[in-house]
């Protein structure tokens, strides 16, 4: 029987620079054993720039909870009155084909996801925390990419406060003050985590 593949678990914060770190962590791991990212379902408005079925699936709050009632995701959490989910079958089938499964999700799902892991040995997770250099260059990054207000710019601010309380709960904290160093970190605790 093939070898069941890994779940890594990424938090950050908003404007950490984990999305482009996702992207050159997976086209890193695209060997036989493939590191994958899990696409997560969101209710929250489409960004520009965006992709459905790229960065995420858009769909509305009813459809949301009615796979949520079906029990199709493997967590989900209410992030700043928006409903993200991850979904459980495209995570199965990977893990049972031996492929690692990256979720970029938030401290609540996170913790969900190690709770699951406790009780039910399911295939191993690894959790790890991007931290942003200061508070000071996440504002900054948030305002330079402008796809957000000022007002949703301090709600992700504030709520970044908040998750950093939780970097504990984790593995391994990685901070990205420059991407190329971040991203060596990252490709390093994966391997060394696949040997494992
Ligand atoms: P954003 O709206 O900036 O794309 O994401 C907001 C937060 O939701 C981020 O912390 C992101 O990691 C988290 N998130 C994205 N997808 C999921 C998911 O499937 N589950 C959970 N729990 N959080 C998610």
């Amino acid at each position: 029987m093939a070898k069941k593949g890994k779940l890594f678990v990424i938090s950050a914060p908003s404007g950490s620079g984990k999305t482009t770190l996702c992207r050159k962590l997976i086209r890193s791991f695209s060997g036989k054993r493939k590191l994958v990212r899990s696409i997560s379902v969101t209710t929250r408005r489409r960004r520009s720039g965006e992709r459905g079925g790229g960065d995420y699936f858009f769909i509305s709050r009813g459809e949301f909870i009615k796979r949520r009632k079906r029990r199709q995701f493997l967590e989900w959490a209410g992030v700043l009155g928006n409903y993200y989910g991850t979904p459980r079958a495209f995570v199965q089938r990977h893990i049972n084909q031996g492929n690692d499964v990256l979720l970029s999700i938030d401290v609540q799902g996170a913790l969900k996801i190690k709770r699951m892991v406790r009780r039910a040995r399911r295939p191993s997770a690894i959790f790890i925390f991007i931290l942003p250099p200061s508070f000071g260059e996440l504002e900054r990054r948030l305002r330079r990419r402008s796809t957000e207000s000022r007002a949703e710019i301090a709600r992700r601010l504030k709520f970044a406060k908040s998750e950093m309380c939780f970097v504990k709960e984790y593995n391994y904290a990685v901070l990205n003050d420059k991407i190329s160093r971040a991203l060596a970190r990252l490709k390093e605790i994966i391997r060394r985590e696949r040997e494992e």
